[in-house]
């Protein structure tokens, strides 16, 4: 095959083809889609619906459509319409915008006794995408008093119901588990990152008890900026870590305090035995330069492969979505921030993802890869 390494010719990072990398022919497509005039949006959607009416299925459209969604927030209500005729369920995204009449009949669906586990699977996950008071109130209902299907299911509707960014409790209390705003996290310089409100990869004080690894604040986010204003955070915090040790746990967690240090709440998991990383990595990690955009974004904005660093919106997450429960209150916490670490780190895999509990002042820090 003759895979000897070449430099991308648009960046110049290395790759084992010719040509341009990757993350270069998304932020193309990216910055073609961001320019888009309405007609050129009502053209690919058109596009979009008739290889739905087609074929049944959205295939070579697809990533169109998650890119319109994305980048430009599009409407969803006539490839919904078009899709439902078809019975197509994915991308979930699809039915963001579904039309009431067809909101109403995948809940009458949804009702029923006995269904597919799978079909069940991808009906809420789409309701859970439109998260309309009807939807919430029959989610409700059903976690309630469960149907038949329920029985093959791992979780019950409040947790698929955080797929769009929402969640419940038993006595019908409803909860955002998104913020509605969403900023890119994008190249700078070593100077810009000084002054950049949120910064990815501080060195912290101290080191890792089990491994030995230096500590770092994975993310810094300075909620004195007006453009964090929606964040409602008085002060600056920090999501600290061991860097070596928390990919391999199922979540970690911190306690901050808005002007001070934070405590990393060492619970009983797995460790790394050997540090990994060691001072190169955490030099890596510490030294790249990305700072907080100017100017908010959609909030499904970096929801893809590719889709960078974020605060704010939804992330990418590359197996289940997966809200953290407070460890001190016991509440659903609230998605925060991502990170995309081969961004920062060339050996890195997958996403990094921060959620908060504002009411006790802690962060969980999360780790998924394929
Ligand atoms: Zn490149
Ligand atoms: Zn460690
Ligand atoms: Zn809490």
């Amino acid at each position: 095959m003759g895979n000897t390494a070449q430099k991308c010719r648009q960046c110049g990072r290395e790759i084992y083809f010719d040509g341009i990398c990757v993350s270069c022919q998304t932020e193309n497509e990216r910055n073609r889609i961001l320019a888009f005039s309405q007609e050129e949006i009502d053209a690919a959607v058109r596009e979009i619906c008739e290889e739905i009416e087609e074929n049944g299925k959205l295939d070579e459209q697809e990533q169109m459509f998650i890119n319109l969604v994305n980048y430009r927030d599009i409407n969803t209500a006539e490839i919904a319409r078009t899709a439902f005729e078809q019975k197509l369920f994915r991308p979930y995204e699809i039915y963001k915008n579904a039309p009431d009449n067809i909101v109403r009949e995948m809940l009458n669906l949804l009702m029923q006794d006995e269904l597919e586990t799978i079909f069940v699977s991808n009906l809420m996950m789409c309701l859970a995408v439109h998260g309309s008071e009807e939807v919430f109130q029959a989610f409700l209902e059903l976690e309630k008093h469960p149907r038949k299907w329920r029985e093959n299911l791992y979780v019950g509707p409040s947790v698929y119901a955080t797929g769009g960014g929402w969640t419940f409790d038993s006595n019908g209390m409803f909860t955002k588990t998104v913020f509605d705003k969403c900023y890119p996290m994008v190249k700078g310089t070593p100077e810009k990152k000084q002054h950049s409100p949120v910064k990815i990869g501080v060195k912290a004080d101290g080191n890792c008890p089990h491994c030995g690894c230096r500590l770092v604040n994975l993310m810094e986010i300075d909620g004195n900026d007006s453009r964090l204003d929606f964040l409602e955070i008085d002060g600056v915090i920090k999501a600290k870590c061991c860097p070596n040790c928390f990919p391999f746990s199922g979540g970690d967690f911190c306690r901050y305090s808005e002007n001070g240090e934070s405590e990393i709440i060492w619970g009983e998991r797995m460790f790394s035995m050997d540090d990994h990383l060691k001072e190169d990595g955490i030099e890596e990690l510490t030294s790249n330069s990305y700072v907080l955009g100017d100017a908010p974004v959609p909030p499904r904005y970096a929801a893809d492969w590719e889709g960078g660093s974020s605060v704010g919106g939804f992330g990418f997450w590359i197996q289940d979505c997966d809200i953290k429960l407070c460890p001190d209150c016991g509440k659903p916490m609230k998605y925060l921030a991502q990170i995309q670490w081969d961004t920062i780190m060339d050996y890195m895999e997958g996403n990094a993802y921060i959620e908060i509990c504002r009411d006790c002042k802690i962060l969980a820090l999360l780790h998924q890869q394929t």
